[in-house]
């Protein structure tokens, strides 16, 4: 049944399906009015009934604003947003315009908007160039950054329109769920998102949680487990999975470790965990692909974007193992206090839209996530790129040399030469072997968004060759120099096909641009991760045919879209008790909920509390005491469940080994465990209520040995691994049971 239906929605309404004809109307309608409004001194404020007049007066305002008129396809992109989709429109087509435009119409409505960047240089960048657009539309506009304060902060979300990177706003919606006084809220209620690089942040980043933290203390690092398992031989002691995302010990490895450690890791869950931790940091994650070390710390690396992510670390017991691994002090680790992931803080939004190049090939994942239907948006001017056939290599050394090869033989004609590598290391090493041969490249690997803007901008100079990891997400164009048209235009060479051909094409995307002359190529070997991981062994010696890594790819984006599945599975039915747990909290952080509960709990202590405070102020005095004591506890019971049920999580293919789902035994729990929840806080606040002192200057918290976290700290977790964990316990342990 199932079948059928995806069957029939793939055929019937394919994602890039939705037709533009009426959208191209309005845009014709809207040219009618241009002579017109072109002779007017004053432009008219426009009304969003008529929707061809506003994208006449948008145009218009634009052209004058900013010295940009808009092209018919970029207000076609605009209304393709404005009716909460995704426009499909390649690199360079000018989409924070198109953007813009529709932001400045959802404003117009009286609609509050979002627009989520990639990062806080485009954030900034966006805002302020579209910000002389905005102010003719009547529009106010701002953003926020890393660095905003928090007035700075409040004053961006008061604007119609807020420019911020996913992040920036993940981490203050946060924040705002943990104060204790309505007044300090920074975030309007949630209206409308419209994300920039759609496929990026809604897809490659949708399962990255971002964290809030407090409580700190140093994490608990075992370097003498990290020395233990690098020990350890590969094949022999343990084995990786096809797709490299599990490896477990094999019953050789568990006898070594058993031996070395003198325990029965059988019996022993937290020691287990230890050495699978360690093992995982030792034999899946790869310096300088995974993570790079700088300044005595771990930086991950961003493997959709393929450049340092600050701020982002694992999950606590695998990043202390892999600063282990590197014999590095330990990072502070603290209590989750609250966590929202990228999906959970975008479905957030009622009203949601967005743009990218690349959105068709993530159609059904925006469908079925999102609830976004995906627009393809012709471009500007006919794409004249020549996209060659992949170069087919067996070996990665022979592929490695016709790269340096064909960069070469193509920067001697002057034409400017983008490569795109798939990691930090293969950046390196390619701009070591180019130098061999007297040439200098720029390497892109994200240090810092400004610079390396400045330095893609420059890409398209005569003789310039650029190295860069992953281009998705990057947000600047390149343009091509002074008779760099004649010469062929930009050049994209691929080092090797990602794991997504969506990837691919948003590399090729970086050369011609606006009609532009350009050309593509990819170098792909047959030892590369790609066909090694997703291609049965016995197809993939020898050369690999196109068709090869076609099916690589798709086999990859399946594995990847099903990981998403799942883990959206474990988590929906937390972050509904999140909306459930918010939704009271609301209440009582606005009203007087909590002082109502409390008296009728405990009517004679509300009493004879009354009683001993001054009249005209006792009661104000009560009740706000009361909305502390209930949002302390609240906070707090709400931090404990997230770590029981982070607990449940990881064990709950060990209970049910061979009987039930797991997941249907994860919910059952977890539903059980949020009934305690409520119950808990009910408790413990009248317990509190019952003994605190509350006097005429309130309730003092803190000397009711009551404290909130005094420092809180933010950051994103990568690749969360439970789903892998559990698979290598699983593994592990029928390892264990066969030998037995
Ligand atoms: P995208 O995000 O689609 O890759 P950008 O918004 O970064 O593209 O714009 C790419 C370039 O195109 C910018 O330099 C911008 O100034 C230019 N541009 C955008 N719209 C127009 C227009 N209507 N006319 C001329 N140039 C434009
Ligand atoms: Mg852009």
């Amino acid at each position: 049944m199932a079948s059928i239906r995806q069957f029939v929605r793939r055929f019937l309404e394919r994602p890039g399906s939705i037709d533009l004809a009426p959208f191209e109307r309005i845009v014709r309608a809207a040219g009618a009015e241009e002579d017109r409004l072109r002779k007017a001194a004053e432009l008219p404020s426009p009304s969003m009934d008529d929707l061809a007049g506003f994208c006449a007066v948008a145009r218009e305002a634009a052209d004058r604003a900013l010295g940009l008129r808009p092209y018919d396809v970029q207000l076609v992109g605009a209304l393709v947003m404005l009716s909460g989709n995704v426009a499909e429109m390649a690199t360079g087509e000018g989409k924070t315009l198109s953007g813009a435009v529709a932001a400045a119409g959802y404003a117009l409505r009286g609609r509050r908007v979002h627009v989520v960047s990639v990062n806080d240089y485009l954030a900034r960048r966006d805002a302020e160039w579209m910000g002389p657009l905005y102010e003719a539309l009547g529009v106010s506009v701002g953003w926020i950054g890393e660095a905003s304060t928090p007035e700075e902060r409040r004053a961006a979300y008061d604007r119609d329109v807020t420019y911020g990177s996913v992040s920036e706003i993940g981490f203050d919606v946060l924040r705002d769920r943990l104060r204790v006084d309505a007044a300090d809220l920074l975030l309007p209620e949630p209206d409308v998102v419209l994300v920039d690089e759609a496929d990026s942040v809604l897809v490659d980043e949708a399962r990255v949680p971002l964290v809030l933290a407090g409580a700190a203390d140093a994490g608990g690092a075992v370097p003498e487990t990290a020395a233990l398992v690098r020990r350890l031989v590969k094949g022999y002691h343990y084995e990786i999975d096809d797709q490299a995302r599990n490896v477990h010990l094999t019953s050789k490895g568990i006898d070594t470790v058993e031996e070395a450690l003198g325990v029965e890791l059988y019996h022993d869950t937290a020691r287990l965990t230890e050495v699978n931790l360690a093992l995982h940091a030792h034999a899946l994650l790869t310096r300088d692909v995974d993570y790079i070390v700088r300044d005595g710390r771990v930086h991950l690396v961003n493997p959709s974007r393929g450049r340092v992510a600050l701020l982002q670390r694992w999950p606590d017991g695998l990043q202390a193992a892999v600063e282990a691994k590197e014999a590095l002090a330990p990072s502070e680790t603290g209590e989750i206090l609250d966590s929202i992931t990228v999906q959970g803080l975008i479905t957030r939004y009622p009203g949601r839209c967005g743009m990218t190049g690349t959105a068709v090939a993530v159609g059904d994942e925006l469908r079925e996530f999102y609830d976004l239907k995906v627009a393809v948006v012709p471009p500007n001017r006919p794409p004249v790129r020549a996209d060659e056939p992949d170069r087919l290599f067996e070996f990665a050394a022979d592929r490695d040399r016709a790269l340096v090869d064909e960069i070469a033989e193509a920067h001697a004609t002057g034409r400017p030469i983008l490569v795109g590598t798939l990691d930090v290391a293969e950046s390196e090493r390619l701009a070591l072997n180019l130098a061999g041969r007297g040439l200098e490249c720029a390497v892109l690997n994200a240090k810092n968004d400004a610079e390396e803007a400045s330095i893609i901008a420059r890409a398209g100079e005569r003789g310039a060759i650029t190295v860069s990891t992953q281009m998705a997400g990057r947000g600047t164009d390149i343009r091509l120099g002074e008779g760099v048209g004649a010469l062929g235009g930009l050049y994209v060479i691929g080092s090797g096909r990602h794991a997504s051909s969506r990837l691919d094409d948003q590399l090729r995307g970086r050369a011609g641009r606006q009609g532009d002359p350009g050309g593509s190529v990819f170098l792909v070997s047959g030892e590369d991760d790609l066909i090694t991981h997703y291609v049965a062994d016995e197809y993939s010696s020898g050369v690999p045919s196109a068709r090869l890594v076609a099916h690589a790819q798709r086999v990859a984006e399946g594995v990847n879209a099903q990981i998403h599945r799942n883990t959206w599975r474990y988590t929906r039915l937390l972050e509904r008790q999140r909306d459930l747990v918010l939704e009271r909290r609301d209440r009582v952080l606005r009203g007087r909920t909590a002082g109502e509960a409390l008296a009728a709990a405990a009517p004679e202590r509300w009493t004879g509390l009354t009683g001993a405070l001054p009249p005209e102020t006792g009661e104000e005095i009560l009740h706000g005491a009361a909305r502390q004591i209930v949002l302390f506890h609240l906070d707090r019971c709400w931090a404990e469940h997230l770590a029981y049920l982070a607990e449940l999580r990881e064990g709950i293919h060990l209970r049910v080994l061979g009987r039930a789902s797991p997941i249907d035994e994860f919910h059952k729990d977890a539903v059980a465990a949020y009934r305690r929840l409520l119950a808990e806080v009910e408790s413990r606040s009248v317990a509190t209520f019952e003994s605190a002192g509350i006097t005429e200057d309130g309730l003092d918290l803190d000397g009711e040995g009551l404290k909130r976290p005094t420092a809180t700290w933010t950051y994103l977790v990568q690749e969360n691994p439970f789903g892998s964990e559990w698979e290598r316990l699983t593994n592990r342990l029928a390892t264990k049971i066969r030998r037995r």
